[in-house]
């Protein structure tokens, strides 16, 4: 079977699908390895080390003519799109729930669409394919050094015969993967750290990193370890309270989400207001739907009328591309060897079998048919318009 990386085409990516070593795995394994002339360049692995490994270094056309199946990060964009063809399949993070009517153009397009969003994280044989933890935890440490280099002052305490620093209070508003990452790396860094998430189950994670957990009235745990979106009471009461603590902060970090949905407002216009000049807030949660700041611009640092530095950080594992890379690596290799029938690796065609809980969760688009029940739900609904951006106060 031909196995394809394509070279990232979204601005500002530098990850790539494979790295060179996880070539060399697959090629031990019995699979053709094609990569896309520069694929690796962004993250650090030049051409000559994926030739080294195995793989055959290839232009696009050779690629999209020969390739099985092709490995992506991210969502292909529209010219990729125009070059693949029926019984191709691609696997990447297509985040089809944000994006359903990808997955509608890759079923028209007869393609199989596989995207590791969606996979059951909580089952333990998944785990080593799970990218969405191995890249929030990527851009969970770089946020809290995004906010580092923001700030005029130090993290840790600092006595020194020019005098004393204090150190830096810092806040992480949800603490799943990415929030308990930047937990630690602003604790290593000397920060007094503490956190917050509507999780109650998340209250252990950030005490064991060192850290003082926000205890709020409003409680939302939802299905399969995730929060579920709160009422709209409950996301007043949850910003007037969070108002007060924020005020107190010089950073703040900002990783919710809901999945599927428009991440939460934790930070209104007031809250913000209300930061002395030289704070930071660094967003994880901008992007085009909004994000957890109001005034937040995803890929853009703003600075407030009030003098705080507002990152809007969407797309953070992309700037440690060679860490995230392995990680990626990794996760996308052993999923493409679950779906790849075990017994036959001369086959040109995934062994698609729905009866497994990995496949099925994982399967978006088959046979001309967006198969995954929660896309096809999304695409069936009858468009609404956009809630208004992040203007929240
Ligand atoms: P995520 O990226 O979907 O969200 C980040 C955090 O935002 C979550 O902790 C969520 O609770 C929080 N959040 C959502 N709405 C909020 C609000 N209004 N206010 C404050 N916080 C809010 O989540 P994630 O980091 O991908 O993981 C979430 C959960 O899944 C965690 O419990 C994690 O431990 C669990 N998980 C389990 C496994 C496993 O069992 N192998 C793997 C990965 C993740």
């Amino acid at each position: 079977m031909k196995v394809a990386v394509v070279k990232e085409t979204s601005p500002g990516e530098r990850r790539v699908a494979l790295v060179p070593e996880t070539v060399q795995k697959l090629v031990q394994g019995g699979l053709d390895v094609l990569v896309e002339k520069g694929a690796g360049d962004g993250a650090w692995f030049p051409d000559a080390s994926y030739t080294a490994a195995g793989a055959t270094v290839v232009a696009p056309d050779q690629l999209y003519a020969e390739a099985a199946v092709i490995l992506t990060v991210t969502r292909p964009d529209e010219s990729t799109l125009a070059r693949l063809r029926a019984g191709q399949a691609v696997i990447g993070m297509l985040a089809p729930l944000t994006e359903p009517q990808l997955a509608k153009s890759l079923a028209d397009r007869g393609v199989t669409a596989v995207s590791l969003d969606g996979l059951p994280r909580t089952l333990s044989r998944a785990q080593g394919m799970d990218a969405l933890t191995s890249q929030a935890n990527v851009a969970g440490y770089k946020a809290a050094l995004v906010a580092a280099e923001a700030y005029g002052r130090f993290f840790p305490m600092l006595i020194t015969a020019a005098g004393t620093a204090r150190p830096a209070k810092l806040l992480v508003l949800g603490t799943g993967v990415a929030g308990l990452q930047a937990i630690g790396t602003a604790r290593r860094l000397g920060a007094q750290v503490s956190g917050y998430d509507v999780r109650p189950a998340s209250k252990g994670e950030v005490e064991s990193l060192g850290a003082t957990f926000l205890e709020l009235t409003v409680s939302a745990a939802g299905e399969g370890g995730y929060a579920r979106e709160l009422t709209a009471e409950e996301r007043d009461a949850q910003q007037a309270e969070l108002a007060g603590h924020i005020a107190r902060q010089d950073i703040v970090i900002t990783t919710a989400q809901v999945p599927g949905r428009r991440p939460p407002l934790l930070v209104t216009a007031d809250a913000v207001g209300q930061l002395a000049p030289g704070s930071v807030i660094v967003d994880m949660g901008s992007s085009a739907l909004g994000g957890n700041v109001a005034g937040s611009v995803p890929g853009e640092t703003v600075i407030t009328p009030n003098g705080v530095t507002l990152i809007g950080a969407e797309n953070l594992a992309a700037s440690v591309p060679t860490a995230a890379s392995n990680a990626y690596s990794r996760n996308v290799s052993a999923l493409l060897l679950h779906l790849v029938t075990a017994t036959d690796p001369g086959t040109s065609a995934l062994n698609i079998d729905t009866t497994d809980e990995i496949t099925a969760g994982v399967l978006v688009t088959r046979d001309g048919a967006v198969v995954h029940p929660a896309v096809a739900k999304l695409l069936a609904e009858p468009a609404t318009p956009a809630e208004p951006a992040n203007q929240g106060s």
